[in-house]
């Protein structure tokens, strides 16, 4: 017996030596398997129990208690050992070079100081820290600041100009955390050519290397600092390298539109070529491309769209998914879509570009991706902070600023703060220097926008004045000051309720780090952080919480079940919604009628899915074809969907605008005053003289007339037939109600209540039925500033909601 088992064992040591060398030899082949995962996983596995064994069998061995044979037992557990100790090596070492492959070394990378993150207990003034700055500055400084003392004055000067701007009760005291600021010359700061600004971006030495990785994986993940070239640059790079042959295209999405169009307007110009040729966009209500497109910048809603009528993208060889940290709602869905259909169509490129954060998510995501980074090219920011908690901010920090600033406000505070800035200006005239106010925001007409990335003439300096969209969708050259209030406006769903309200609150701590940011692209800058270090560090969350997980699901459940994905709760989701969230959609689309009692879609759901627009201004449009007055209907959906920006109150000529406004009110409600605003206009010739004497503005009707237009368009499609109600409110009223009976408010004792929640609502001041105080309301939306506010109501009668939602009221009460 004892023979056999020598045999054995010796037949057996041999196969492991082969198998060893084999699988030395084969290392490389494997690791192109997901057996070789399989096998890494299962030596890993049976390693820890071998270990326990071996322990035990070692100290019986120390103390000569084995056998001969159990001896050479051990020695061949031994050999195992080692063996799968190995294979755990090489794994975890592919696992690194995997993660490492594309990451820049050391060495490349530019070390950015971190002045940001430790915050000093005991805050110094501003004054202090400003003169021991410019000190510093002066010692490393170049030449070119001058000799010192004129320098000095120079500061000197500069503060009195402040003084002279700035009343002594609106004196802010402002304290920085920062130590060292190593001082970096402004060189850079030269005009180029638009071939040699491409050359210059972070990204272009990178160029080979990207197409490379490309080339070799089907997922990557790009890192980049905003600025450094991604959204720009990658989709020429792709087609100088051949992507879009044979009339392929290369999609690249956007969270917002405004970046879509002006990234897009810049790619056709560095590409010498019509915007709408070879270079296009596609946002909600406006395509701008062509048969010749191939290189498509697209919002995310619209490429979801596109799986619609194409649902394995066919037409594309690549689609960036690009701003992906945002993680709107719709960047979310596609993830999870892309990932699918990347699955099957091995030959279509996915690359997932985002600013430097949270990359690693991604990689995971998409099954452990490789990065790449592209270092980023950033200059110190200070950061000041003030002492004590403010309230007031705007013009007074805006003013002060010696070079070209950005400050995030609301978007509906922007008019009124440049309006306040150029106020400023004007009183002070000559005594300062050339301030131009430039407002962007997502609805901006791009003529407007263009003037942002215009270069700031000699002298002059600039003041953007933005919405969270200069995060980090579009970079601004030259900005050197960045004012952070520290706020921004964040949807928030009560799954339970089912509400959806707008709330003014914190950002997120990422979100004020990319805000600092913006100050240091073209050379040291500063950045005035309108609230306490205490706050940053205690009232801030670290990162900004998903679209998905605050967010009425209803648009995307919709779409999705039209693009025949039924099991909502297994989809592949990054983080998936609150599960309230997702069953509330379903019963919302199956109050709609959307839906069947089996959850599957409904004629009228395929129809409402073909509206690129929300489930409930969907039904409402729809609903018009049986009440006939889609002519009104639509004209009310395009004046919803503008947004509040139909009506101008300048700050010095409150009466005549107020007295404007009321000229419009007629029985009924808002809707009906937004549909009378538009009948008048087009009844004056879309004139903007109008517009201007009825204060009005005229961007928005403009924009409404878009809108409009576009679902006009659709009505075809989805077999509307477009007739008016002749003047009679109540079918158009009705056609509201069959949309939006979920937004039913009632008069009780202590106010409105809604009906579903019993929740304490109020109308807005706005509203033309502020006064009026009908039984029944239909909301548009909710608005959380002082208390939730109801934004455009209409006057219903409570019979309707009956005849239009019988299987939703019914079975209440
Ligand atoms: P990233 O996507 O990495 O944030 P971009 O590709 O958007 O970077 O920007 C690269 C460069 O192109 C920046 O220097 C930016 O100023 C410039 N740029 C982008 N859009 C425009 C535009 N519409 N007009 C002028 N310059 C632009
Ligand atoms: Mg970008």
């Amino acid at each position: 017996a004892e023979r056999t088992d020598k045999k054995a064992y010796e037949e057996a040591q041999k196969r492991l030596k082969m198998a060893e060398d084999d699988q030395r030899n084969m290392l490389p082949e494997l690791r192109k398997h997901s057996r070789w995962e399989y096998l890494k996983k299962r030596e890993a596995e049976k390693l820890e129990d071998l270990e326990a064994e071996i322990i035990d069998e070692e100290y019986l061995f120390a103390t000569d208690e084995l056998t001969e044979r159990e001896k050479r037992d051990l020695e061949y557990k031994r050999t195992l050992r080692d063996l799968a100790k190995d294979y755990k090596k090489a794994g975890a070492k592919e696992q690194e070079e995997r993660k490492n492959r594309y990451y820049m070394p050391a060495e490349k990378r530019r070390k950015v100081p971190q002045r940001d993150l430790e915050l000093e207990e005991t805050p110094m003034e501003l004054g202090g820290e400003q003169g021991r700055w410019e000190e510093e500055r002066l010692k490393t400084a170049s030449l070119s600041f001058g000799a010192k003392k004129e320098r000095e004055q120079g500061m000197r000067q500069e503060q009195e100009k402040y003084q002279l701007i700035l009343e002594e009760d609106e004196m802010i005291d402002f304290v920085s955390t920062d130590q060292d600021t190593p001082a970096l010359s402004q060189a850079e700061l030269k005009k180029q050519s638009m071939q040699e600004v491409r050359r210059s971006l972070p990204i272009f030495p990178y160029r080979e290397d990207l197409l490379a990785a490309i080339h070799e994986h089907q997922i990557l993940v790009i890192e980049g600092e905003t600025g450094s070239g991604k959204t720009t640059q990658i989709p020429q790079y792709l087609l100088e390298d051949g992507y879009t042959k044979g009339g392929m295209k290369i999609g690249c999405t956007q969270p917002r539109r405004v970046a879509a169009m002006s990234v897009a307007a810049r790619v056709a110009e560095e590409m010498s070529v019509k915007l709408g040729n070879e270079v296009g966009y596609s946002i909600r209500f406006e395509d701008c491309t062509s048969e010749r497109t191939v290189l498509k910048y697209m919002t995310d809603g619209m490429l979801l769209r596109e799986f619609l009528t194409e649902p394995d993208l066919a037409s594309y060889s690549v689609i960036i998914i690009d701003e992906a940290h945002e993680r709107t709602l719709h960047t979310d869905i596609l993830f999870g879509l892309i990932k699918d259909i990347a699955r099957f169509r091995s030959d279509l490129k996915v690359l997932v570009a985002s600013a430097t954060l949270d990359t690693e998510r991604f990689s995971c995501f998409f099954d452990d991706a490789p990065v790449f980074r592209i270092p980023g090219r950033r200059f110190p920011v200070d950061i000041y902070y003030t002492k004590n908690k403010i309230y007031c901010y705007k013009e007074q920090v805006l003013i002060m600023h010696p070079s070209s600033c950005c400050t995030f406000v609301l978007q509906e505070e922007i008019e009124a703060c440049c309006e306040l800035l150029q106020e400023r200006c004007r009183r002070l005239g000559s005594k300062i220097a050339e301030l131009l106010v430039l407002p962007i925001y997502a609805n901006l007409p791009s003529d407007m926008q263009a003037k942002i990335f215009n270069p700031t003439p000699p002298g002059a300096r600039k003041v953007v004045v933005a919405t969270n969209i200069a995060e980090t969708s579009l970079t601004i050259d030259g900005i050197i000051y960045v004012i952070d209030p520290g706020f921004c406006k964040q949807k928030s769903y009560n799954a339970r309720t089912g509400m959806e309200s707008l709330i003014v609150t914190p950002c997120s701590r990422a979100s004020a780090n990319q805000r600092a940011g913006r100050a240091g692209r073209v050379a040291a800058g500063k950045c005035f952080r309108l609230y306490t270090a205490w706050a940053f560090k205690h009232e801030m969350e670290e990162t900004t919480v998903p679209e998905i997980q605050r967010t009425n699901l209803g648009n995307v459940v919709l779409l999705l079940k039209s693009l025949g994905i039924n099991d909502l709760i297994h989809f592949d989701f990054m983080d998936p919604p609150p599960h309230e969230t997702l069953v509330l959609a379903l019963e919302q689309l199956y109050a709609l009628g959307a839906l069947n009692h089996l959850g599957e879609l409904t004629k009228l759901g395929r129809r409402m899915a073909e509206l690129p627009v929300d489930p409930m201004l969907s039904k409402m449009i729809l609903a018009s074809e049986q009440y006939k007055c889609s002519e009104e209907v639509l004209t009310i959906a395009a004046m919803l969907s503008v947004n509040n920006s139909i009506f101008y109150r300048p700050k010095d000529k409150v009466v005549h605008a107020d007295n404007a406004r009321m000229n419009f009110v007629v029985p009924g409600g808002d809707h009906l005053v937004l549909l009378n605003v538009y009948t008048q206009w087009v009844e004056s010739g879309y004139s903007t003289q109008w517009c201007y004497e009825n204060f009005i503005q005229f961007r928005s009707m403009r924009r409404a007339r878009d809108v409009r237009d576009q679902l006009e368009g659709l009505m075809d499609r989805i077999e509307v037939e477009v007739v008016s109600s002749q003047g009679d409110s109540i079918p158009i009223r009705k056609a509201v109600t069959a949309g939006y009976f979920y937004h039913t408010a009632r008069l009780s004792k202590g106010g409105y209540k809604t009906v579903k929640h019993q929740q304490t609502v109020y109308v807005h001041p706005n509203s033309s039925l502020f006064e009026e105080q009908p039984r029944w309301l239909i909301y548009h939306e909710l608005v959380f500033t002082t208390k939730e506010f109801m934004r455009q109501v209409i006057e219903i009668e409570s019979g309707w909601l009956l005849e239009v939602a019988p299987h939703y009221y019914k079975s209440k009460e």
